[in-house]
């Protein structure tokens, strides 16, 4: 007998006809002898309408009782399906996340899984039981309700699955497969079969949200095979695996875009030691994430520093370095919030050259201005004004003969 975990996504779970659409996917799986953990999101557009009232009741909302709040959306679908299971006469029981011992770090809004006890859902599974599990949520060890970041359902089911040893991992969205890029950006975007885990960390971390990135780096690590796929269709989609001697080594096999970033730079910094530390201390120590980096010397032992945040972080990025640019005698400091991030990525761009160059005559070809460039062996990504930033992704897929043929 095989377990297998199947999460559904938010727009597979938006209203009550899908979550019995689900259930009937779910008790199918279950008819075939198969034993079935669900994995479930809120239903699409209940957590940002979450965030949204947190918001109208405090400035800055607590952010323990934000998770509480946050947590309800997963509780709410799980509740309703093992219902609308238990109404088809099948055994269902829905979990949260603390009593399914999802233990996390104390993050409030992005906390990491540390260990999960599976013990309580063995033993429903023992027992015979459909098994629905609310995503997105655990506990830290005091038992405070925490949240794994936004998508992170995704990386419920695969911590469920790597920590139940199940023999799939389906993750059910609203479209059939993981493509070349974005196909709701991108018509021409091709259905990959396979990708690999490096490839994928590389496109979830570089926008392309279809999997949470933490999701891959779990499954990557626990080599948990994961098969992504629509809700809707009985197709096949995409697996995503370990890279093995045989798979298709395209020079790039992806184009991304992250509209989540903004840019702030420090004009006529002193160029002396100590002054970048200066410079990025107060944001680690607001949790702030930066993403890129670039210094440029200028003369006269001055430089310039630009560095790029999320957008939410923008304004609070911003605060702090014009405190910081005081102190260290910078100039002045600016920011502007209407950049995007555009990425090539692949394999096989560890032995091809020419891929940087070709990128960057590209987007010159489309009179595109590149703000920021940033490199790993198998990505190149730029910033780039946000207005073009759809157009970049169609010129950069055709350009890397990713477009399919036909239509
Ligand atoms: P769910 O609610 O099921 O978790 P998400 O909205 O989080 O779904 O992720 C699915 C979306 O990811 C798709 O609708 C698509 O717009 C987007 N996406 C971005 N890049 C890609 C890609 N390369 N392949 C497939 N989907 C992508
Ligand atoms: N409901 C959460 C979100 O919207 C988690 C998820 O859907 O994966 O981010
Ligand atoms: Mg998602």
């Amino acid at each position: 007998m095989s377990l297998i975990v199947q999460k559904f996504g938010g727009t597979s779970v938006a209203d009550l006809e899908r979550i019995r659409n689900v259930a009937e996917r779910v008790a199918k799986t279950f008819d075939q002898g198969n034993n079935v953990v669900v994995v479930l999101s809120a239903m699409a557009g209940i957590t940002d309408g979450l965030i949204d009232m947190a918001n109208q009741v405090a400035v800055s909302p607590d952010k323990r009782e934000l998770d509480v709040l946050l947590a309800t959306g997963e509780q709410t679908t799980a509740a309703l399906l093992a219902m609308t299971l238990q109404s088809m006469n099948y055994p269902a029981k829905s979990i949260l996340g603390y009593q399914a011992e999802i233990i996390t770090n104390r993050n409030y809004g992005s906390a990491r899984i540390l260990e999960i006890g599976a013990d309580r859902i063995k033993k429903l599974i023992e027992k015979h039981n459909i098994v629905v599990m609310a995503g997105f949520q655990g506990c830290d060890a005091e038992g405070n309700i925490t949240t794994l970041g936004r998508g992170g359902s995704d990386t419920s089911a695969v911590a469920i699955a790597a920590a139940l040893n199940a023999d799939k991992c389906e993750i059910f969205t609203d479209v059939d497969g993981i493509y070349t890029a974005d196909p709701n950006i991108c018509e021409k975007a091709r259905k990959l079969s396979v990708i690999s885990y490096d490839e994928m960390l590389e496109m979830s971390g570089l926008g392309a949200k279809v999997l949470q990135i933490r999701s891959v780096e779990f499954a990557k690590k626990y080599n948990v095979s994961v098969h992504v796929r629509s809700s809707f269709s009985e197709e096949e989609g995409t697996m995503v695996v370990n890279e093995d001697s045989d798979m298709e080594r395209l020079v790039v096999s992806g184009v991304t875009l992250n509209k989540d970033a903004a840019r702030i730079t420090l004009k006529k910094v002193p160029d002396q030691p100590g002054v970048a530390a200066k410079i990025f201390s107060p944001i680690a120590d607001e949790k702030i994430l930066v993403d890129m980096i670039i210094q440029n010397t200028r003369a006269e032992g001055l430089t310039d520093l630009t560095f790029t945040v999320s957008k939410k972080d923008f304004i609070k990025a911003l605060e702090i370095e014009k405190q910081v640019a005081q102190q260290i005698g910078a100039e002045k400091v600016f920011g502007d919030e209407n950049i995007a991030k555009v990425s090539v990525t692949g394999v096989g761009m560890r032995s091809h050259s020419g891929v940087a160059s070709k990128v960057f005559s590209t987007l010159a070809g489309e009179n595109i201005n590149i703000l920021m460039i940033s490199t790993s062996e198998i990505r190149i990504s730029c910033i780039i004004e946000e207005k073009y930033g759809e157009l970049a992704v169609r010129v950069l897929h055709k350009a890397f003969g990713l477009d399919k043929v036909g239509k």
